[in-house]
């Protein structure tokens, strides 16, 4: 995915520098767990299914996504909403593949959650940790690894951490602390 985008984008013009003020979001304040649920229930409706291309799915949703110039000190990845389905996805140029997959799942947690499907303008790089990223994160766990969906593989897969980072194309880091959230570590003995 990733090596299409770079290619497409590279050197292209890209959304204004972040700033914050009116752009900068607000927390919505859920639990984890509401969000995590919201994130599949979300992932399931836009008929996402795990490992799916996600540049595909940002371009059905009316975005887009650019790669920043390397020659530019720049942060994992951004987001500016302009309104609804008209957002660009800012990716690092040094990162890598599942990296950017998780980036980008992050970014459509301050599309859906902070910017509520494009009704409030944001403008948000990832940076810092604070409860509007928190969030964020806790939607991109639930989007590419929906609770639902995981602990079905994790038993078609015997719980092995690397058949399951393939198959929801995450990182074996994601995949270990989701087996651990959803108490699943205590299964792995064969059965
Ligand atoms: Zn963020």
């Amino acid at each position: 995915m990733s090596a299409s985008i770079r290619k497409v984008t590279r050197g292209s013009h890209l959304a204004s520098p972040v700033s914050k003020g009116d752009l900068a979001p607000k927390a919505t304040g859920c639990s984890r767990d509401y969000i995590d649920h919201l994130a599949g229930d979300i992932s399931k409706k836009l008929g996402y299914k795990p490992g799916d291309d996600l540049e595909i799915l940002v371009k059905a949703l009316g975005g887009e996504i650019k790669v920043h110039p390397w020659q530019e000190p720049c942060h994992d990845g951004s987001i500016e909403v302009r309104g609804f389905g008209d957002f660009t996805i800012c990716l690092s140029p040094f990162t890598s593949e599942l990296r950017d997959r998780f980036t980008i799942a992050h970014e459509l947690g301050h599309y859906f959650l902070h910017s509520l499907v494009g009704s409030k303008k944001i403008n948000i790089a990832r940076e810092g940790s604070n409860p509007v990223e928190w969030e964020a994160n806790w939607f991109a766990t639930g989007f590419l690894v929906p609770s639902s969906s995981f602990k079905k593989a994790f038993d078609e897969c015997g719980g092995d951490i690397w058949q399951l980072a393939a198959r929801f194309k995450v990182s074996s880091q994601t995949i270990q602390l989701r087996i651990k959230e959803l108490n699943l570590g205590l299964q792995t003995s064969h059965h």
